[in-house]
């Protein structure tokens, strides 16, 4: 599959400093935000030196999934990132109030989320970037800045979503960042009334699509309430134990073979 093995290989080139791998999707809600928590958590549990930017400026959802909404320090005019389960963070939203709205120009976000790479990342050997949805102006700065090794694409199985999605990639190969892989989310639900499984957003659209597309298919998650519940609280999934958490340590190995 072209693209998988480049992105494979600059994964496991740490040692020339650190490697950016970019979580995108095409649209907004399709759970990019969760995904990128717990591969970074996963990745952590795996023993990889993890370090996890949150470019989501309009919807920074990081601090919430990670229980860690205190303001980011700073010492000589660098940012510290916070460490929780496992995971050096820092996201937009740790640099304003929760609930404020950023009316940030391109600029201005731009020079943000250049703080955000610059900061203090100490040991952190793995960056994980939660971009935000669709293929505007922090995408491409934030590209352009990080250099991603590898990008990591959310999508439902919907057609909606897939399209987008497809305009994700296409954003990632013109600005020649290897793509490892589509991973589909909120693919499939067990009732909890009748145990019966159904499909509300569809079934096997995003590795349909990722086949179209030549780009590798990493796996799927199931819409999943306890899922929720748990992010809601500050508990990302991949930091305890059963089948979510072995679902992400999965798609993390994917990542760093
Ligand atoms: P995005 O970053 O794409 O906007 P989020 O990660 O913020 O999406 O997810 C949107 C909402 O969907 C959140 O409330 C999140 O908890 C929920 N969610 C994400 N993935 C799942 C899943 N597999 N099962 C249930 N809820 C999910």
């Amino acid at each position: 599959v072209p693209g998988i093995e480049e992105a494979r290989i600059a994964l496991t080139a740490t040692k020339r400093g650190r490697t950016v791998v970019a979580v995108g999707s095409g649209k907004g809600g399709v759970g990019k935000s969760t995904l990128a928590a717990n591969l970074a958590v996963a990745l952590a549990r795996l023993g990889q030196k993890v370090g996890l930017i949150d470019a989501d400026i309009y919807g920074p959802s990081q601090p919430r999934l990670f229980g860690a909404t205190q303001r980011a320090e700073a010492k000589d005019k660098q940012l510290i990132p916070v460490e929780a389960y496992g995971v050096k963070l820092l996201s937009v939203g740790q640099l304003v109030a929760e609930g404020t709205a950023l009316a940030w120009r391109g600029p201005m976000a731009s020079g943000a989320l250049n703080q955000l790479i610059d900061a203090d990342w100490g040991d952190a050997e793995l960056i994980v970037v939660d971009l935000p949805p669709g293929t505007g102006d922090v995408q491409l700065s934030l590209i352009q800045k990080a250099r991603p090794a590898a990008a990591v694409i959310v999508s439902t199985p919907q057609d909606l979503s897939l399209i987008d999605a497809a305009r994700a990639i296409d954003l990632f190969e013109k600005t020649h960042v290897p793509i490892a892989g589509v991973i589909e989310n909120m693919a499939g639900y067990d009732c909890p009334h009748c145990g019966q499984p159904s499909d509300p957003f569809g079934h096997g659209g995003a590795e349909a699509e990722a086949k179209r597309l030549g780009v590798a298919f990493l796996g799927r998650l199931p819409l999943s309430a306890s899922l929720r519940e748990a992010s809601d609280a500050g508990n990302p999934p991949a930091a305890g134990e059963g089948p979510a958490a072995a679902a992400f340590a999965d798609l993390a190995r994917k990542l760093l073979v």
